[in-house]
Order: C-alpha cells, then structure tokens, then sequence
C-alpha cells in the first residue's frame, strides 16, 4: 500500500469509530484516492514488457507468481489449488489459492474454512484482517482476533443465486462471506447478533472501513441474501476499482 492509501484507511477507520456510521446507509461513492489495487485481477494480470538487463534474456515470471511471492512474504498461510468444477460457462479462479490463516505480530488468524480464493483476493483480505480487522479487535474487544468464520470463497454460481444472473464474483474467488469473528477470550462476533455493545461498534466500524480495502460490501439491511453475513468482494464496477458499493 502507498501512503496515500494508509491515509485514506486511517480516515476510513476515523471516520467509523468517531462518527459510528450507519451500517445499513447506502454509501456507494467515488473513492478519491484508491487504495492497494489488486495486483493480479484479470484486467492488470498482464506482465509489463521491459527490455532485458544487459541484452541478456530474463527468466518469464509465470502468471499469478508474483502474488504468491507477495502472499508468502506477507506470512499468509496458504496452498495453491485448481478452480473446483463447476456447471457454469465462465466459472474461473485467477491464480486460485486455499487461505488457512494470517499471522499477526506472530498470532494466527485462522480460516477454519480454508476458502478458496483468487491470489489477488486473498493478498487483500490478508492486509485487511492484519491492518484493519485485527488491530481494531484488540482496541475495540481487548482480546485478539483468533478466527475468521467465513463461507467456502469460490462457488460457481450467478449472482444471489440465480443460476441467469450474472456470474457472481464468487464464480472467479473474488469474493468472501464472513459470518463470524471468535477472540481470545472465547467471545463469538456475529454479524447478525453480537453479545455486547462493543462488539456492536466493531462490526459497524469494521463493515465501515472495509469499504476501503474492497469495491463491493454487503450485509445485513443491504438485501435478504445478505441477513446474516457480510460480502466483501474486489469485482470492478467500472472502468476502474475507484467506485465501490459499500451497503
Ligand atoms: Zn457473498
């Protein structure tokens, strides 16, 4: 992330602990200042041409390597796949990976889930639950964050279901449902019921900020599909990942 992007977060995180944001509020928006862009969604995958150093030829960079280099240097524990099969034309994962925890300062963040998901998806949920969903756990539960209960990632399907909607960005891993966080201390976040006031503030400030790591945040209030978790996704809703649906 560039430092313009760590202001735009800080503000995001600001902005939801201070003004405590509706969640349900429709703030689909031009973000001014776009944060990490996915490194490898479909549009961007393309190696950049660069003459070779010295006349001499350079080894070819396969694609999607360069993500799992970032993910393995980022200390995410994960394992390449293959997109699982699916009965939709179209249905495909961008350098598809199995997400099975993000280290912490040392801690393991686990999904027991094991999602499959795009590698540039994943590079983006990892920085969100190391800089965002982690930090603002301790500060909020006085507990760490220990695991992410999430819904399986990939899923070859159209959009809510409906097999002739769009495809979903499920159908490309793009996406991720979570529908709980577990601390430290044993206490269970749900986002359709939390057990106590703070826990309340950190899935609104949470859901708040996510709109600046992710084009697309849905949950409760936004539609009937989304009642009891929350849908982040990295699907371009324009020419560029500027515009974001955050519900
Ligand atoms: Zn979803």
């Amino acid at each position: 992330m560039d430092f313009r992007g760590i202001i735009l977060r800080r503000r995001t995180i600001a902005f939801a602990l201070l003004m405590g944001v509706g969640a349900t509020d429709v703030v689909a928006f031009d973000v001014p200042t776009p944060p990490h862009r996915p490194t490898s969604s479909k549009n961007e995958s393309a190696p950049e041409a660069k003459p070779p150093a010295n006349g001499q030829p350079q080894a070819e960079t396969a694609p999607g390597e360069d993500c799992t280099a970032k993910l393995r240097g980022a200390g995410v524990d994960f394992e390449t796949t293959q997109t699982p099969p699916g009965d939709l034309d179209g249905c495909a994962i961008d350098g598809p990976v199995r997400l099975a925890a993000v280290m912490v300062d040392k801690r393991r963040v686990a999904l027991n889930a094991k999602p499959v998901l795009s590698c540039a998806f994943a590079l983006q949920f990892s920085d969100f639950v190391k800089n965002l969903l982690a930090p603002l756990g301790f500060g909020a539960m006085g507990a760490s964050l220990v695991a992410i209960e999430t819904g399986s990632g990939y899923e070859c399907r159209g959009r809510n279901h409906d097999s002739e909607a769009k495809l979903s960005a499920h159908a490309k891993g793009l996406a991720l449902d979570v529908g709980a966080f577990v601390f430290s201390d044993g206490r269970k976040i749900g986002i359709d019921s939390q057990p106590d006031p703070q826990s309340t503030v950190y899935v609104k400030a949470l859901r708040t900020a996510a709109c600046g790591w992710f084009t697309t945040v849905l949950g409760p209030g936004s539609d009937p599909f989304h009642a009891t978790h929350l849908h982040f996704d990295i699907e371009r809703h324009g020419s560029n990942d500027a515009y974001r649906i955050c519900q």
